[in-house]
């Protein structure tokens, strides 16, 4: 599709306006031909924010996307599995929510109407006595609506990971990492200075990768690229590749930019909607990743937060995506351009991912652990304390 932007008019811009009109971030104009104007841009903005989209106050595929999920609402439509081109949007997500809710397995709430979603619905409607055809109409939505929001039960899917955490052993050796390069190929990401002098975010974070990927393997993992230096792959994409890999952890490496070359600093982000349902074991693992690095370096701190984006909401195990410093401010990038400092973060990912599997076990203050004594302990013990 074709990017909108402030100065832009035509149909397009007149679907927009009417999405946001609709959820009441924009005023309503009256008749005449609908313009991209600074208002417009402004709503757009906040729907971005509101959505933990990237908030450039430009439509996109992915803010295109987010506008027409946002206008279903539970009970617009009838709500059905159809594996061609699997329905997506708001409703489909309440539907999940208000499953889990009850303590039905729909898998983590995405928005996106999928095999799983249907086994919930049915057993859903079994349990209470309708005819179990995995559709939500009229009658499911009722049963659904009498429950009300009383009954609450665990969230399976998310408590599911936690129960393979439990399950899978303090140690490193045989765990599966797909570590992503957040860019490559002709994507070079976020990039500064030119010719021979140019620094790119995709050489960059391929290079953490590479470093990353190198100790894992000297620990006993299985680590995978999800890409090679040359693609460029979607994130739709990425999720797969590591879903079908059957990966324990996703970890997506980038390195980020900004107007001002005053900002700075390390953020981590894990699976969350800001409205509740939130992948623990993601977002106890990207605590983990963001205070190792934030210890060892001298990064701001810029938080941790909860994001729909589609490389966490498509990947089924906890996935962590971290902002390593901002390349258009001075010291980030002079950090990030020497090697001894990339050994740094790479060392600290590891010791991150380490600690998540120790369970709080045994374990060492942030930022003490070393690489050697990480080495030394899966070499040495037995594969005890489970
Ligand atoms: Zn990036």
């Amino acid at each position: 599709m074709q990017l909108l932007s402030r100065g832009d008019a035509g149909p397009p811009v007149a679907e927009v306006r009417a999405a946001l009109e609709e959820m009441g971030i924009l005023e309503p104009t009256g008749p005449g031909p609908a313009l991209f104007d600074d208002q417009l841009e402004q709503a757009v903005r906040i729907f971005q924010q509101r959505r933990g989209l990237i908030t450039d106050g430009i439509v996109g595929p992915a803010t295109y996307r987010a506008l027409r999920d946002a206008r279903w609402a539970l009970g617009d439509r009838m709500l059905l599995l159809n594996t061609q081109q699997p329905l997506t949007g708001d409703d489909v997500f309440s539907l999940q929510e208000r499953l889990l809710e009850l303590g039905y397995d729909s898998g983590r709430a995405d928005g996106v109407f999928g095999r799983q979603t249907e086994q919930a619905l049915r057993s859903f409607q079994r349990d209470y006595g309708m005819s179990p055809d995995g559709m939500c109409g009229p009658r499911t939505l009722r049963h659904l609506g009498y429950l009300g929001r009383k009954v609450t039960g665990g969230r399976p899917g998310l408590l599911r990971e936690q129960e393979r955490l439990h399950r899978a052993g303090p140690r490193l050796s045989g765990k599966r990492i797909v570590i992503d390069p957040g860019h490559g190929g002709a994507d070079r990401g976020v990039s500064v200075g030119t010719g021979a002098d140019q620094v790119t975010e995709a050489g960059l974070v391929g290079d953490i990768a590479r470093r990353l990927e190198g100790r894992m393997a000297a620990a006993g993992m299985e680590a995978l690229l999800s890409h090679g230096p040359d693609d460029c792959p979607t994130d739709a994409e990425r999720a797969g590749f590591a879903n079908s890999a059957g990966a324990d952890v996703v970890l997506s490496l980038h390195v980020d930019a900004n107007a001002s070359p005053a900002a700075n600093g390390l953020a981590a982000f894990h699976f969350g909607t800001g409205t509740g349902a939130t992948s623990t074991v993601g977002e106890a693992l990207a605590g983990f990743i963001h205070r190792e690095l934030l210890a060892r370096t001298r990064m701001l701190d810029c938080g941790v937060h909860p994001r729909p984006w589609e490389l966490l909401r498509l990947t089924r195990m906890p996935a962590v995506r971290v902002e390593i410093g901002y390349l258009t401010n001075d010291r980030d990038r002079a950090a990030l351009l020497d090697p001894g400092f990339r050994d740094v973060v790479a060392e600290g990912i590891l010791v991150a991912v380490k600690r998540l599997y120790l369970l709080g076990q045994d374990d060492k203050p942030t930022g003490t652990f070393t690489w050697a004594e990480v080495l030394q302990r899966e070499s040495n013990r037995p594969a005890a304390a489970r």
